[in-house]
């Protein structure tokens, strides 16, 4: 039996602005939290002492590590969680120089002494990796874990062994589903197998965890939620947290865009954007409004989904709007089979390289997503199977080596403008792929995984998530408080 990832493991709902510095480590401190609670009662828990190592170090303070971490042992949820107060709950913590753990037990936290940044310090297993170190009685307990990029976590037992990838949807375990795949020639096998396109071959997977009935629907619940990123970006102004001072300009463009239009709803936006028309020029700021508004708000620790990271989240929900918006398609399932070939395209990265910056830079972060889109807009589109491959083939050939350098440690330069790119380079990667015939490509999709991997190995640290190369060092500003 082979590892089973589902869709919902690639699109898990989150808060910004990082899955594997913001969503990982609080996944982690929550899961920590149940432990103790399981073994030994919250009451007896003297102290937390946190300790964060490599690019959770490094880069930790601008993508919110230190907060989520917080928000995880006061057993707050990244589902439900009201964003709009998290501010107010890390400055209380500060000012009573206590915390609530999991919202029950007041122990004394002092974020200077108990929040350890060991900006030098490696774990060898991952480069994000954490540690609570838990004082019970008069024995100091140590639980790790390791942030593995895209808000999947992995836990260290005593004896050094190494858990599963585990979500709070589910354990990413192994489990026997009807088409196994971990390259994409087995994913291809099973298509020209049965005929059936890849969204299809997805669902059928996912039917081993929740019933058909229950998938479109759950899925659609994922994009109201990248939809009402998309909406609350375009209508909020102002400048980004973290002291970088960016402008939000998703707000402005819309308003430019729609040009005096009025709207009361979410609907009748949309509406109007339909009434913009579809020139080129037109179309192309659209894409870039919509992937601009996710990602300022998953800056300013909005609730936006993983896609498959928060850094990378607004490239698969503005080529789906623009999709639903601009394209001609008459498909009645186009939010589900769109995310259903997405995630095999991500489940393909993670399996044969990695969806971690930290691991892999850039690359494997806004290239993952942007060959996601393509590939799921080419289905949809009415691109064969092999096009469909060829779609995120393309999309990742013309990112690779892109490298992951956050001014300031702060998932907006480049970030936010390089959502755009990706989702530009997607809609071109389809439609590329839609003129062409896969069976003379030179460049398969698993050949591109193995490059993009290997190039993961030969990148130098500086471009890892660590703010240590590129534009972080040319633009010279000290990691930003959050
Ligand atoms: S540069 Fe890319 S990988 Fe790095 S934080 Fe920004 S979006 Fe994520």
């Amino acid at each position: 039996m082979e590892k089973f990832i589902s869709v919902f493991d690639m699109f898990k709902i989150s808060v910004g602005p990082s899955s594997s510095h913001t969503l990982g480590p609080w996944l982690a401190a929550k899961k920590c939290i149940q432990k103790l609670e399981q073994a030994f009662g919250l009451d007896k828990i003297i102290s937390i002492q946190v300790l964060l190592y490599g690019s959770l170090a490094k880069t930790g303070k601008g993508h919110g590590t230190d907060m989520a971490v917080m928000m995880g042992l006061m057993g707050e949820d990244p589902i439900s969680t009201n964003t709009d107060l998290i501010a107010e709950k890390i400055a209380s913590i500060k000012t009573n120089k206590s915390i609530l753990v999991n919202n029950k037990l007041n122990i004394p936290f002092i974020v200077e002494q108990d929040m350890l940044f060991l900006r030098d310090q490696l774990l060898p297993h991952h480069p994000n990796a954490l540690q609570f170190l838990v004082q019970i009685g008069s024995k100091q307990y140590t639980y790790t874990y390791y942030s593995i990029g895209g808000g999947f976590i992995e836990e260290q037992n005593e004896a050094g062994d190494i858990s599963s990838s585990i979500t709070d949807n589910h354990n990413v375990k192994d489990l026997e589903v009807p088409f196994q795949f971990n390259n994409s020639d087995e994913l291809l096998h099973w298509c020209i197998k049965t005929g059936l396109p890849i969204c299809e071959i997805v669902k059928e997977n996912e039917k081993t965890i929740r019933e058909e009935i229950q998938v479109a629907p759950a899925l659609e619940h994922i994009w109201e939620i990248m939809l009402a990123c998309i909406y609350k970006g375009c209508h909020t102004e102002g400048e980004l947290p973290g002291g970088l001072f960016v402008q939000r300009r998703a707000f402005a463009l819309n308003k430019k865009l729609l040009n005096g239009a009025t709207y009361t709803n979410m609907n009748e936006w949309m509406a109007a954007i339909q009434s913009t028309g579809k020139s080129f020029s037109n179309i192309l700021d659209w894409v870039s409004c919509f992937a601009l508004a996710v990602n300022e708000q998953n800056a300013s620790f909005g609730r936006v989904v993983t896609a498959p990271t928060n850094g990378a989240a607004g490239v698969v929900p503005a080529v789906l709007l623009y999709a639903i918006l601009f394209s001609e398609n008459n498909n009645k399932e186009i939010v589900s089979n769109f995310l259903l070939t997405a995630s095999a395209i991500g489940i393909l990265f993670k399996n044969g390289a990695t969806i971690s910056a930290a691991m892999g830079g850039c690359q494997a972060e806004i290239g993952v997503s942007s060959a996601m889109a393509a590939a799921a807009l080419t289905e949809l589109l009415g691109g064969n199977q092999k096009q469909t491959l060829m779609a995120a083939e393309i999309a990742m050939e013309h990112h690779l080596g892109l490298t992951c350098d956050p001014v300031g440690g702060l998932v907006q330069i480049p970030c936010i403008e390089r959502n755009t790119m990706g989702a530009i380079k997607a809609i071109t990667a389809a439609q590329l792929a839609l003129q062409s015939k896969p069976d003379f490509a030179l460049v398969s999709l698993d050949k591109v995984i193995k490059t993009m991997w290997n190039t993961a190995l030969d990148m130098s640290v500086k471009y890892k998530e660590t703010a240590e190369g590129g534009l972080a060092i040319q633009i010279p500003i000290g990691l930003a408080e959050c």
